[in-house]
């Protein structure tokens, strides 16, 4: 008999020939994490044809997303970066831009706006010159991409003698109208603050620690969304833009032009402090579209360990598989940094826990941190080291159908630089393009 076949019996005594659609678990390409990196290089191998899977653990750093992408932003904390491609041919041979190309890395990164605006993100930005957005607390940051609905300017003096009303929800904890207020002021933008409430909130203010974003945006649709318009109309009527915590559309943007929509003047979002509405937005969006291109999405599963002979990966093994592996041609181990639990850090060495990759990281702890809080860590720039297309190491020997991406790897700093999202999409892009070929 054929093994994927098999007789059941129903109770009136009729046989049936069940015939069960084993899951064929070989892939073209395997992606391994579906954060940022991960979904990015899935989709562009899904759009090529290929048969594609992401094994995906659990929250990315999208969930955490400010609603811009940086490229190269600092040169320290202090030195703000308004040419960063031009900067970026100054930076160290190892640093994954110089690795890949500037010039090279532009072009890849051309595809990033069509990519997002195909998956229902709509960012505005340019590689030539950085823009600024304001940040939850009130500060001018500059970023490389922008969501559309964010307030951002191409320079402080942009803003210049505005009125903004900033206008928050009544006790909803996470956004600070003052500090906003305080930041603006900086830019001559004269401020007013005030609150809003709506009846179909009531039911999470019954405790306040359910007044949270994501929880806030799955009341805030359809005619609640009406009822807000209405509200922030009557508190701005004297301003010419209103500002507002991004606590619309989790799912898709129709809340938030909806609301734009019904409110008189321009209305701009600033992300709260986590979780991102428009995070789990991004995220949700770009795993969406890469299902509707025949990926499939594997969530909730751990890739634990792998099979390694003659320098290639043969199979692969996840937490909810167990001992049924997954084959694939290319593997791309996209598992972010500490935060997404792609290094692990212990009292005893730092490593990588899918295949025990070569890192940067020394092995004596004392050299992982500064005592001075403030100053730039060097554990922050440890990731996996690899050859010159990002082929990642085991004991020194290269493992050639594996690719590695996005936070996960070593030569930059990301939060010192402002330039976690550009190495993100353009190692995702790179690793697309050769396991596409
Ligand atoms: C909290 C936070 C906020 C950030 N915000 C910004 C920002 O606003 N703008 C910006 O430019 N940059 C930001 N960054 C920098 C950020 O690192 C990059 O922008 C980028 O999102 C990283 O994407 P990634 O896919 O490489 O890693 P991650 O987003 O960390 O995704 C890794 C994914 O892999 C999964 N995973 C891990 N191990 C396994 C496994 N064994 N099997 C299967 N799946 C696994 C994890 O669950 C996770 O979903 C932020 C970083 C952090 C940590």
């Amino acid at each position: 008999m054929n093994p994927h076949t098999t007789r059941r019996r129903f109770p009136n005594n009729t046989k049936v020939v069940a015939r069960f659609k084993f899951i064929d678990m070989k892939y073209d390409n395997i992606i391994i994490g579906g954060g940022l990196s991960g979904l990015v290089c899935g989709i562009e191998s899904a759009r090529s044809g290929r048969k594609t899977a992401i094994v995906s653990a659990g929250q990315s750093a999208l969930h955490f997303w400010s609603g811009s992408f940086e490229f190269l932003c600092n040169e320290d904390s202090r030195i703000v970066i308004d040419h960063p491609l031009e900067r970026a041919e100054r930076l160290d041979e190892s640093h994954p831009y110089r690795k890949i190309g500037v010039s090279n890395v532009s072009k890849l990164l051309d595809r990033v706006l069509p990519l997002l605006r195909e998956a229902g993100i709509k960012v505005n930005g340019s590689l030539e010159r950085n823009h600024y957005r304001l940040t939850p607390f009130g500060y001018s940051r500059p970023a490389w991409l922008t969501l559309d609905e964010y307030l951002s300017f191409q320079s402080p003096s942009e803003l210049k003698g505005k009125r903004a009303a900033i206008v928050n929800i009544y006790s909803y904890l996470d956004f600070y109208p003052r500090f906003l207020a305080l930041g603006l002021s900086k830019l001559d933008v004269e401020c007013v603050t005030a609150s809003v409430n709506v009846p179909q909130l009531d039911i999470l203010r019954k405790s306040t620690t359910e007044m949270r974003a994501t929880n806030m945006s799955r009341f805030l649709t359809d005619s609640a969304v009406d009822d807000l318009a209405r509200e922030v109309n009557r508190v701005s009527s004297d301003c010419d833009m209103v500002i507002m915590p991004a606590v619309l559309g989790i799912f898709d943007d129709e809340p938030v032009n909806r609301l734009r929509r019904g409110v008189d003047r321009p209305v701009f979002f600033v992300a709260t402090t986590p979780a991102s509405v428009p995070g789990v937005r991004c995220q949700l969006s770009l795993r969406d579209y890469f299902t509707s291109l025949g990926g499939t999405y594997m969530p909730g599963d751990t890739v634990v360990g792998g099979e390694i002979s003659d320098g290639r990966i043969r199979k692969i093994y996840t937490s909810n598989f167990g001992s049924i592996p997954l084959i694939a041609e290319n593997y791309v181990i996209c598992t972010g940094s500490f935060f997404g639990h792609g290094l692990i850090a212990n009292m005893d060495k730092i490593y990588e826990p899918v295949f025990g990759l070569d890192l940067n990281a020394p092995d004596d702890r004392t050299e992982w941190y500064d005592k001075n809080f403030y100053a730039s860590q060097p554990y922050m720039g440890y990731g996996v080291v690899t050859d010159e297309k990002f082929r990642p190491m085991k004991e020194g020997k290269v493992i050639e159908n594996l690719y590695a991406t996005g936070a996960l790897l070593s030569g930059f700093n990301a939060l010192k630089e402002g330039s976690g999202a550009g190495i993100t999409l353009a190692t995702a892009l790179h690793a697309a393009s050769c396991i596409t070929r």
